[in-house]
């Protein structure tokens, strides 16, 4: 990529942002850097002895961080003028455009499908990575020919312009980050820019999405994995195993009894990892003995300890209401589910209106009283109490619960109102728990 002497704007210095800058050094081109947070651009200005940004006047070229919004100012001023923007996500692809890509999108499961891909590739072929929103920037790396699983966000698809992959997959379409976009359906339409550039590639979709099952775009090689249907092409359960098919007759992949990670979604994010498995050719055998030994990832549906046969769950990365919704399918009935923490713009009715659901709602942080009025509409405002915060919220219901019941934090929010990040408040929900049964 050429950039010599071109002058560059670096738009919000994270982690992607400071790569892009890295890069770019290396590139030598002409860098300005903005960040909202003026002190940090100046500290990293000073450091790697660039400019800051004053006005976009020879600004040739906008690379933009994930966590810019589309109304920001200076990018609409950016548009005015015709100035090219791309994501870091563009960027580093075209740094690395002799990889292979195997992109995975979609509102929840992104790190854990990815995570399973990578783990299947790897035990294959050593010349393989794992990068994106799950870590490492892509811009941060010299790929060459390597295979590269990569996590990609709505945020990151924004500013694509030439990115592709051989094959994409999109897990499910839900609610979320409404505060970032005007509506559903802008979310769901940069989701599935990811199939922009396809040509004749492969993309994956969950066939029990409402949202996806139609989406038929005719630049795509199209496969399915579905958990209560039958598929033409792609992965399918039936008595409990998992088969993949593509056209002509099935082949058993193997028993859902086999998977060490917990949880129904779990199992659909397993098929997706299968089906992309299975496009990129690799043996059976090397899937199943990957997947009988994954693991699950920490703050996702993670088994804290089992007390007393009262087993307690850190689902803190749901942060929003579909991926609380996904937990509830595996929570027993009469179980303590710990709710609450930062707005997203959603609605919380889909946490209150099934009426087979036989939970305690504990809501705690800056959402309780909006999910108290949301529960109810439902008639199930006694089953729900009101805390001051997730600990106290934690202590009664680890003091309430039974033999065969849960104590599960599955927040459906984001967790900015007391905590530092989603990991932050699992860490100190482990943390509690723990010195509670050591008591
Ligand atoms: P992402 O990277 O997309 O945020 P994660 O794998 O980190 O996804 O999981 C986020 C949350 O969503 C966790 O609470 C997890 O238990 C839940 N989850 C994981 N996979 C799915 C799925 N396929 N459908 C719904 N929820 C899911």
């Amino acid at each position: 990529m050429r950039l010599k002497n071109k002058k560059v704007l670096v738009y919000g210095l994270g982690s992607s942002g400071i790569s892009v800058l890295e890069r770019l050094i290396e590139l030598k081109a002409k860098i300005f850097l903005f960040d909202k947070d003026k002190e940090k651009t100046k500290q990293v200005a000073n450091k790697f002895n660039v400019s800051t940004f004053i006005s976009l006047s020879e600004i040739k070229l906008i690379i933009v961080s994930p966590g810019v919004r589309k109304d920001d100012k200076i990018l609409l001023e950016a548009i005015r003028l015709n100035i090219p923007i791309i994501s870091e996500l563009e960027f580093g692809y075209r740094l690395n455009k002799k990889a292979t890509y195997i992109a995975v999108t979609g509102t929840n499961g992104k790190t854990t499908t990815v995570n399973m891909i990578h783990s299947i590739m790897k035990a294959y072929n050593s010349n393989c990575l794992l990068l994106g929103n799950v870590g490492t920037p892509l811009s941060s790396v010299k790929a060459k020919d390597a295979l590269i699983t990569l996590e990609v966000s709505s945020f990151q698809l924004e500013y694509i312009d030439k990115f592709k992959a051989k094959i994409s997959v999109i897990l499910n379409l839900a609610p979320d980050h409404l505060d970032r976009y005007n509506n559903l359906d802008d979310y769901y339409t940069y989701k599935k820019r990811i199939v922009k550039n396809s040509t004749n590639d492969y993309l994956v979709l969950n066939y029990d999405d409402e949202n996806l099952k139609d989406f038929k775009p005719s630049n795509c090689n199209i496969y399915y994995f579905s958990l209560i249907t039958f598929v033409n092409h792609g992965a399918y359960l039936y008595n409990n195993k998992i088969y993949f098919v593509d056209g002509g007759s099935s082949e058993e992949i193997m028993d859902i009894k086999d998977l060490k990670i917990i949880g129904i979604h779990n199992i659909a994010n397993a098929m997706a990892a299968i089906v992309v498995s299975k496009l990129q050719g690799i043996p059976t055998n090397i899937i199943q003995s990957v997947l009988k030994n994954f693991k699950g990832l920490k703050h996702r549906f993670e088994l804290v300890c089992e007390e007393n046969g009262v087993i307690v769950i850190n689902d803190s990365k749901a942060t929003n209401v579909a991926s609380t919704v996904s937990a509830y399918k595996n929570i027993s009935s009469g179980s303590y589910v710990l709710l609450g923490g930062s707005s997203k713009g959603e609605k919380y009715d889909q946490l209150f209106q099934n009426k087979n659901q036989k939970f305690h709602y504990y809501l705690f942080g800056d959402t309780a009283e909006e999910m108290y009025e949301t529960a109810k509409n439902y008639g199930v405002q006694n089953k729900c109490i009101i805390f001051d915060s997730l600990f106290e919220a934690v202590d009664l219901a680890l003091h309430n619960a039974k033999n065969g019941e849960m104590v599960v934090l599955t927040p459906a929010c984001a967790s900015f109102d007391s905590f530092k990040n989603y990991e932050d408040r699992g860490e100190q929900f482990i943390e509690y728990v723990r010195a509670y049964y050591e008591k």
